[in-house]
């Protein structure tokens, strides 16, 4: 098989069908074999039958039925997982990511690159997302133990080693453009315009985003390690000062009785208090994802595949 194009579904029934299609005549003009791997990620609306219509009507689609909603990430893993082909291809189902450039991508794969990654030239998201967007990847660049490249995200192209090489990474918080960045290979981004959603609503709400956010620095970084002791540090010096300073007003002058205290301790007391929050959580987090990896539990679970050999 030649190519197989990754497609995570989660209550997408306004876009399947035109999905199909254009994903259909993209492929077609291509004259290989090539596969639609669809991984609904426990959908509640009418999407799974629509999925199923189309498989009856074309071998060439295939289905995993997670058994509930296991997230984007572990949907697309599940995908990689399943891929048969020399060339793989993940995308958005909702038509953000067009499949008619697909080819341009493609070529570059028999050029021989292993990881072709595509980057956004421009959102059409609101301008307060875009702000996020934006200091996040690049606070991401700056912290990240590796070259996370700005603005791409989860479209992209591998090779089938470079699918073999994703698969064999068996983390659980999974942060899909950082672990294709680590797993190395020769690597090109190209650039298209990212369209708006074709019908429904982002699956991705804030919380979901920060969790993303959270995986993409926690997984690739100990910046916030470091900004932790380095905080703890000094405050330590802060308060050496002050003690130097208030043992010397108190045998030395007689301001000592005049210095009046209360407030400043108040507020010492809980900007201490607050660092200490702030670094327990910091440490939370990274203790959170060694438990998590500790219980080797299946990223994900599937309740049925259909078209699969
Ligand atoms: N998706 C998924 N599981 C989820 C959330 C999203 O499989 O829990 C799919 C969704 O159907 C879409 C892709 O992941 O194909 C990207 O999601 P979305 O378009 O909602 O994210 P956005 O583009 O707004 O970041
Ligand atoms: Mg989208």
């Amino acid at each position: 098989m030649k190519y197989s194009l990754i497609l995570p579904v989660f209550n997408e029934e306004e876009n399947i069908d035109i999905l199909y299609k254009r994903c259909s005549q993209v492929l077609s003009k291509l004259k290989q074999e090539y596969e639609l791997i669809f991984i609904n990620d426990g959908s509640t609306d009418t999407t799974p039958q629509l999925l199923f219509n189309i498989s009856k009507k074309d071998c060439r689609v295939k289905i995993i039925n997670l058994s509930r909603n296991f997230g984007h990430q572990v949907a697309v893993t599940a995908g990689l997982e399943h891929a048969g082909s020399e060339i793989v291809a993940v995308l958005d189902a909702d038509l953000q990511d067009p499949p008619e450039i697909l080819p341009r991508f493609f070529k570059k794969i028999e050029e021989g690159y292993d990881v072709v990654y595509a980057i956004r030239k421009s959102r059409k998201e609101n301008f307060l997302l875009r702000a996020c967007y934006s200091f996040f990847y690049h606070l991401l660049r700056r912290v990240a133990s590796i070259d996370i490249p700005l603005d791409s995200g989860d479209f992209c192209v591998l090779s089938a080693r470079a699918v073999s090489a994703l698969n064999s990474l068996p983390e659980r918080n999974r942060f899909i453009r950082g672990l294709r960045s680590w797993i190395g290979f020769k690597q090109i981004g190209l650039e298209y315009e990212r369209q708006s959603r074709h019908g429904g609503v982002s699956k991705y709400n804030f919380s979901r985003l920060m969790k993303l956010a959270f995986d993409g620095i926690f997984s690739f970084s100990f910046a916030p390690l470091q900004v932790m002791f380095y905080l703890g540090l000094l405050s330590l010096f802060i308060s050496l000062l002050g003690i130097i300073g208030a043992v010397y007003l108190k045998f030395f002058t007689t301001a000592y009785s005049r210095v009046p205290g209360f407030a400043t301790t108040i507020i010492l007391v809980m900007f201490v208090g607050g660092l200490q929050l702030f670094s327990i959580g910091i440490l939370g987090e990274y203790l959170r994802r060694v438990y998590e990896e500790s219980k080797h539990r299946p990223q994900y679970i599937i309740e049925s595949k259909i078209g699969f050999k």
